[in-house]
């Protein structure tokens, strides 16, 4: 496999990486995604192993990992909403 394999190469899985490739492989596009698989050890052992509709309606610690302990999760600052 050589990267002449792929018409756009995406380095990072994360929202920002996925929408990027989707669109690009709806338009047939050969996508290669690479990601070095970072890991949450802050946040992720603290989500218990249930659906997040059950988490969403139960757990009343689900603020530590949906907003961050200091609200990481929450993006202050300007906010732009794209015009077409
Ligand atoms: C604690 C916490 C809670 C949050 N809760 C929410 C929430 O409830 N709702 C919400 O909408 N948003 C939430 N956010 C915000 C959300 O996680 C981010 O806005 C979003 O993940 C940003 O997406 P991104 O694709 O820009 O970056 P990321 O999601 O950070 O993805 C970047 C990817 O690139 C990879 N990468 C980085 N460098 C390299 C490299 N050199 N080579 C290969 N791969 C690389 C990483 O492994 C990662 O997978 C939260 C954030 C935090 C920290």
């Amino acid at each position: 496999m050589t990267t002449d394999s792929f018409d756009v190469i995406i380095v990072g899985s994360g929202p920002g990486g996925v929408n990027s490739a989707a669109p690009l492989v709806d338009g047939g596009k050969r996508v290669l995604m690479l990601d070095f698989g970072n890991e949450d050890r802050r946040y992720a052992p603290l989500i218990p192993k249930e659906s997040f509709s059950t988490l969403r309606r139960t757990d009343p610690q689900q603020h530590r990992y949906l907003l961050g302990d200091e609200f990481e999760g929450v993006p202050f600052g300007h906010v732009r909403v794209a015009r077409s």
